[in-house]
């Protein structure tokens, strides 16, 4: 074989795979299409480090979530990589609402999230004075980080191991041999690589790569449903010092307000059902009348927001595996054990909180294709 590990992709989860694996000396190659590490959701994302008190308890999203927190803070501490404990508020501004945070109250305990705590509508009105709720729950765990300086520090580690990150090289089919993978590269250079363990970490085309695996059976892929967030940004002087969460909505947390590391605001993102589940096809613009929905969901807790503060800014776009109204499915880590192909990992649905979970996903994967 001509290398130990191949990872499909050079986001944050694929470079924490190949980081895992690099850091146990095996011989490690990234295969990315594009020509940088993080151009696709790893950089379209709110750069949130989850407490993980959302998902249903024992859950891929909350186990991962959960570690891949504490592993992230240590990893970043260690590596210098810039992030703020800043500490979230999820507020409530209806009765309904403060059922639904109690609720998550009780699932981050079940969790075991840290230090969460119920408080009164006047206690985190005094804490943010432009804020107006009925109740909120506080997770003084939630941060922010510089994703990219995060995918450095990681690319750095491959690379200090002796594994190599290799851009513009999109994988276009994979066989499945004796004792390993053949894996097919299109691009500027094309060619054939061998390897013992292959990790499709390829996010929102991850179903399609998965497709390209010769003789991988179709029916172990799951549906891929594309829903789009989109980001307003806000000018002047940031009226928070915390992130304020509403309470969460269908397919995603609710229009939320995140600082970033030099206290900047901005909101987002909403959930846009795509009617494609081509992940080429996706427009990436954001538009500028999705600020009426915008408005009216960041007024109910900052009645201060003034006509013409915000603007159209970024988007990014999950790859789901349950659609509206659907029940929130599960990241999918699927190894052996689900397809009986050795060394083989497909990764599925690595939406929020994919980020915030990749130390722990990587772990799981190694765990997965051990032998
Ligand atoms: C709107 C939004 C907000 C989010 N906010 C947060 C947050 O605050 N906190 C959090 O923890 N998570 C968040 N997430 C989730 C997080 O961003 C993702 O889970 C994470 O970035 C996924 O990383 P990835 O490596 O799986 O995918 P990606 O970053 O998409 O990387 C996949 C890579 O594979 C490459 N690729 C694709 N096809 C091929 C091929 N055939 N050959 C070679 N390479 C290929 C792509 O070019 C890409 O670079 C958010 C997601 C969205 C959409």
């Amino acid at each position: 074989m001509d290398v130990d590990v191949v990872i499909v992709g050079a986001g944050a989860v694929g470079l924490a795979v190949a980081a895992e694996f690099a850091r146990l000396g095996h011989d490690v190659l990234v295969l990315e299409a594009a020509d940088g590490i993080g151009t696709g959701t790893s950089s379209r994302n709110s750069e949130v480090i989850h407490g993980g008190m959302y998902y249903p308890t024992n859950s891929l999203r909350h186990r991962m979530c959960v570690e891949g927190r504490r592993k992230l803070y240590a990893y970043l501490e260690a590596r210098g990589v810039p992030h703020l404990k800043r500490g979230k508020l999820i507020v409530a501004t209806s009765d309904t609402e403060t059922a639904k945070i109690e609720s998550i109250h009780a699932t981050g305990l079940k969790n075991d999230v840290e230090n969460l705590r119920l408080i009164s509508g006047a206690e985190a009105m005094a804490w943010e004075p432009n804020l107006r709720c009925t109740a909120a729950l506080w997770s003084p765990e939630t941060g922010i980080v510089d994703s990219h300086g995060y995918m450095l520090a990681l690319q750095g580690e491959i690379e200090d191991h002796g594994g190599s990150v290799v851009f513009e090289t999109p994988v276009t089919r994979i066989e499945i041999i004796d004792g390993g993978f053949r894996v097919t590269t299109g691009g500027a250079g094309p060619g054939d690589i061998t390897c013992q363990r292959l990790v499709n970490s390829a996010g929102l085309y991850a179903h399609q790569v998965a497709r390209s695996i010769e003789g991988y059976r179709a029916a172990l892929i799951p549906k891929l449903v594309l829903a789009k967030g989109n980001y307003f940004g806000c000018s002047g002087k940031p009226a928070f010092s915390r992130l304020i969460y509403p309470a969460p909505v269908d397919g995603g947390l609710g229009v939320h307000v995140t600082l970033d590391l030099v206290g900047r605001m901005r909101f987002g993102p909403d959930v846009e059902w795509l009617s494609t589940s081509d992940p080429a096809v996706v427009d990436y613009r954001v538009d500028a009348k999705r600020s009426d929905s915008f408005y009216a969901a960041i007024r109910r807790y900052w009645p201060g927001l003034s006509d013409g503060a915000i603007t159209a800014d970024y988007s990014g776009c999950r790859p789901k595996l349950s659609g509206p109204g659907e029940p929130a499915a599960d990241f999918r880590i699927d190894g052996p054990e689900l397809h009986g192909v050795a060394g083989l990992v497909n990764l599925f649905g690595i939406e929020s909180p994919g980020l915030t979970s990749s130390l722990a996903i990587a772990e799981e994967v190694r765990r997965r294709v051990a032998n």
